[in-house]
């Protein structure tokens, strides 16, 4: 669900929150079940960083990384999170975990890889 109070806010039109609600609704799917919608897990971290900026676009943000906040709530993701989230808004930096299947030093190359097991 987006928040209506927030697009009321920004004055988004009907169009525009319908774009939202299927950009939002998209990711969330890929954060959940990377593996059923994407062919290649080295594709995973560029399509959810895609959507962050479509949809800074869309609320009628900046469109930049430092916001970008969704990256480490993928499936199978081993960075660490609430370091990250306190990251959100400061800087574009992030904490990597080295062993991270999609961010880590040896990205997994396809889904069988044993990270995903
Ligand atoms: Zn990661």
């Amino acid at each position: 669900m987006i928040n209506m109070k927030l697009a009321e806010e920004r004055g988004l039109d009907e169009e525009t929150i319908e774009k939202i609600q299927l950009c939002q609704g998209f990711m969330d799917d890929v954060l959940s079940n990377p593996d059923m919608l994407i062919d290649d897990p080295m594709d995973v971290a560029s399509c959810i960083e895609e959507c962050e900026f479509k949809l800074q676009g869309l609320w009628g943000f900046e469109q930049s990384k430092k916001f970008h906040r969704y990256a480490f709530d993928v499936k199978w993701c081993r960075c660490p999170k609430i370091d990250n989230l306190e990251m959100a808004g400061w800087t574009d930096k992030r904490y990597i975990n080295a062993e991270c299947p999609y961010h880590g030093a040896f990205p997994a190359e396809t889904w069988d890889d044993e990270r995903f097991k």
